[in-house]
């Protein structure tokens, strides 16, 4: 296993209490500090006797890569998309599919790690806060890892997929009456009494096996550094550990500059855009946030202070887009490139065109919007926001008609 220290991120405690996911003293973030040193002897292509995926970077995890609890995650395609790029006026445009992890979102990135360290310390309990996604991945790994697993998730506002999912792989469902943020304060509960072991992304094991997605975008670069990288924000763990895999492949000297990360919001869900907006690095809590985009409906991000430090240290923007803006943006992606993602996962790209008519994205960058998740996730949506089937009679008239032959 690599080496490393946990930390506390406000007053930098070291933590020797693996089962912690705050720090006992402050209360603060916990962080894991890698030690990096042995691969400053290395290069990218030496990591490549191990297929792409989030355990080919295990010199960069916090995990034993020979106890890993894996449904081989990560090695999902990034798509070089002109034909988008054309529309919305990007001219080297790239689409980081997330949804095609095995359980079709990025989480299963961090649950591969963070399951895998739940065995590790032996706790036979897992749970977990979601807006669905969370929940459907620690399912699945708990399935594989044969632990227990309860999930907590906001009543009635949990896509159809991903209950489906959380419900078929064996976790026991618990419907919380109330909004995520709330769900997530109860289980934060149950895991300080130390009756589960939590995996929600205030865990620090869950962002390190985040951090492979930027390595996987450097190596399917070959390690050209794009000039932006932009991906939805909603407890903000992702552009967190985003962030940190790029500060430490600048710390190892294998690049040079930095891409300019980008967070995109739902206009009735964005504490952080407007912290952005007044240049603060702190963000007031939304009360009831509200989104068609649910996998980025929460008014009180856990990492949100480390989002904007991620945007603030390089240079990069955060920016709102409307439910509407959201959903044009999912059918164009779909239309124009044949790629399915969910409606958080739209945001990227709805913001992307967003920032390109306000100038702030110029057209010969290099992008790459990361989207997080699968479109089958959120059926519903779908099937509310496009044109039903059309309904036909046997007769072949009708149907010619309804085809312009
Ligand atoms: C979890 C999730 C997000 C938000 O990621 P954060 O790390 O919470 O900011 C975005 N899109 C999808 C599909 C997700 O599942």
């Amino acid at each position: 296993m690599a080496p490393h220290k946990i930390i506390c991120r406000e007053c930098g405690r070291t933590i020797e209490d693996q089962y912690l996911d705050t720090c006992p003293s402050c209360g603060g973030l916990l962080v894991i500090k890698m030690d990096l040193e042995p691969l400053k002897a290395m290069r990218p292509k030496d990591l490549h006797k191990v297929p792409i995926g989030v355990w080919r970077y295990a010199p960069f995890l916090p995990a034993d890569p020979s106890a890993k609890v894996s449904i081989q995650e990560g090695g999902t395609p990034l798509y070089k998309c002109s034909a988008l790029g054309n529309e919305i006026g990007i001219g080297d445009l790239h689409v980081k599919y997330e949804g095609a992890n095995p359980t079709g979102s990025f989480k299963d990135r961090g649950m591969t790690v963070g399951v895998s360290h739940a065995m590790e310390i032996g706790a036979k309990i897992v749970g977990c806060a979601s807006t669905g996604n969370t929940s459907a991945s620690l399912a699945a790994y708990a399935a594989k890892a044969g632990l227990k697993c309860a999930v907590f998730l906001p009543s009635g506002k949990v896509a159809a997929g991903k209950l489906a999912q959380a419900m078929f792989f064996g976790a026991t469902v618990l419907s919380v009456d109330g909004n995520f943020d709330e769900a997530l304060r109860i289980v934060r509960e149950l895991a300080k009494e130390r009756h589960l072991y939590l995996l929600n992304s205030i865990n620090p094991y869950r962002p390190e096996g985040q951090k492979s997605v930027l390595f996987e975008i450097m190596d399917q670069l070959s390690y050209e550094v794009p000039d932006r990288i932009i991906l939805p924000v909603g407890n903000a763990g992702n552009i967190s550990a985003v962030h940190k895999a790029i500060m430490e492949l600048e710390e190892i000297g294998w690049i040079s500059k930095v891409p300019m990360l980008t967070g995109i919001q739902a206009e009735g869900s964005m504490p952080i855009v407007r912290a952005f907006n007044s240049k603060h690095d702190d963000f007031i809590p939304e009360e009831n946030p509200e989104t068609i985009a649910t996998a980025i409906r929460i008014g009180n991000p856990v990492s949100g202070r480390k989002a904007l430090k991620a945007i603030y240290d390089t240079g990069g923007h955060a920016t709102s887009v409307t439910d509407e803006e959201i959903i044009a943006a999912q059918k164009l992606l779909g239309r124009k490139e044949g790629v399915g993602v969910e409606p958080a996962s739209a945001a990227s790209v709805a913001g992307a065109k967003k920032l390109v008519e306000m100038g702030v994205i110029d057209k010969k960058e290099k992008v790459v919007c990361i989207c997080t998740g699968n479109a089958l996730k959120d059926p519903d949506t779908i099937i509310s926001t496009n044109q039903s089937p059309i309904r036909v009679s046997k007769g072949l008239l009708g149907i010619k008609n309804i085809l312009g032959l």
